[in-house]
């Protein structure tokens, strides 16, 4: 499958499916990615033992030098450490300007070599190949970042890939736990802006789990067409785009406060959706809201209610840390059904505690 992201001046395509590592050189070449110019594949140390050989011998089969470079797995790695490194075997591998900067991996890796592409000579062309579900959210939208240790994604910028190639065979060595984590935000994606690919997501969870090739390609497709939507309506963040941050107040409080350690973000973000649908509820929707939107969660092993341990007063300080918060109001996504979600600006500090008690 093929998905064209348009964003007004510019556009680029997304190759989803099974078997697409073993064509990477052939599609590198359809997109004009010069062969004069070295390649620098960033990747890290889980996903290199498994794939980066082949894609190199790939992109060599066809005519490009390539250069590697493999960085500790992880989010340490969007670091300005791990940065200058790349860096340096960027330098040291000679690339020009005309160089693409490849990101073999999840997001971590497409943030950190998005960021040496959008940096190297003032910006160079870059090529995610994603081997995670999350990525599927991380590949669309041209968002690339480090991270200070004071604050996350703190150093970033802009940068629209040249293309995606989303070979979805590599996700069978993912952990179940990533997996799941990973399909959250496809199923945030549906509840966000598609009732009928929210419903297909209760209908084929098993196939999502299972990995079963068409379903997962279809999946991943409806994922990033759907963010691509948004993202192009919205390509700098103004409006718009806060819709996909559907779980994501609560979500990046709940992860702060575990030490990035204790919940994935897509588990984070799954309890924040099921959080956001009874505040929903709370304010006078169907009550059936939240029952669904747990029910398709739960479906995928996610979790939906907050774990007891965690400290009441924590998660609304950690929430207080967010940008978002002015004046004991919250600005909040909010669902309105599923397939909608609507930005509202005035939820009060007592309406999250009391669905954080609610969900104990
Ligand atoms: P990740 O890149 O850390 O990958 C998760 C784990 O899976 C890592 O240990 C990795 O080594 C391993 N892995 C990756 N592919 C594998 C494979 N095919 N087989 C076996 N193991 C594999 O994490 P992620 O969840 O993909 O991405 C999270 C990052 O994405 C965060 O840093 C987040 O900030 C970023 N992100 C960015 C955007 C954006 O718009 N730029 C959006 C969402 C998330
Ligand atoms: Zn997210």
């Amino acid at each position: 499958r093929t998905l064209q992201v348009d964003l007004g001046d510019r556009s680029y395509p997304i190759y989803i499916g099974s078997g697409l590592l073993n064509e990477a050189g052939l599609i590198f070449a359809k997109h004009q990615l010069s062969k004069k110019s070295p390649v620098l594949i960033v990747t890290d140390d889980h996903v290199a033992p498994l794939y980066l050989k082949r894609v190199e011998e790939n992109l060599q089969a066809e005519g490009y030098r390539t250069v590697s470079k493999v960085v500790k797995a992880g989010e340490k790695a969007k670091s300005l450490d791990v940065f200058h490194d790349v860096m340096t075997a960027a330098i040291e591998g000679g690339l020009d300007r005309r160089s693409a900067v490849v990101a073999l991996g999840g997001g971590v890796v497409g943030d950190l070599a998005g960021f040496v592409a959008a940096t190297y000579m003032r910006g160079v062309p870059f090529v995610q190949m994603p081997t995670t579900i999350l990525a599927h959210d991380s590949s669309v939208g041209g968002k690339v970042a480090i991270n200070h240790p004071l604050a996350k994604n703190m150093i970033g910028a802009f940068h629209q890939p040249e293309l995606v190639l989303y070979d979805v065979d590599t996700l069978r060595t993912l952990p179940e736990r990533e997996i799941r984590a990973g399909l959250s935000e496809m199923v945030k994606h549906g509840l966000i802006w598609d009732a009928e690919f929210a419903a297909w997501c209760g209908e084929n969870t098993d196939r999502l789990l299972a990995l079963d090739p068409e379903t997962l390609s279809y999946g991943l497709t409806m994922g990033c067409s759907i963010k691509a939507q948004v993202v192009s309506q919205d390509e700098r963040e103004l409006g718009l785009r806060a819709i996909l941050n559907l779980g994501h107040t609560i979500g990046h409080a709940l992860e702060a406060i575990g030490g990035y350690g204790e919940f994935l973000h897509g588990e984070a973000i799954s309890i924040g959706m099921a959080a956001s649908a009874l505040i929903a509820v709370n304010r006078g929707a169907d009550r059936a809201l939240y029952a669904e939107t747990v029910r398709l969660l739960g479906g995928f092993g996610l979790p939906t209610v907050m774990p007891e341990h965690l400290d009441e007063e924590r998660i609304i300080g950690a929430m207080m840390h967010d940008k978002k918060f002015k004046e004991q109001q919250l600005v909040f996504v909010l669902p309105v059904a599923i397939g909608q979600v609507e930005i509202v600006s005035d939820v009060k500090v007592e309406e999250v505690r009391r669905v954080i008690r609610e969900l104990k």
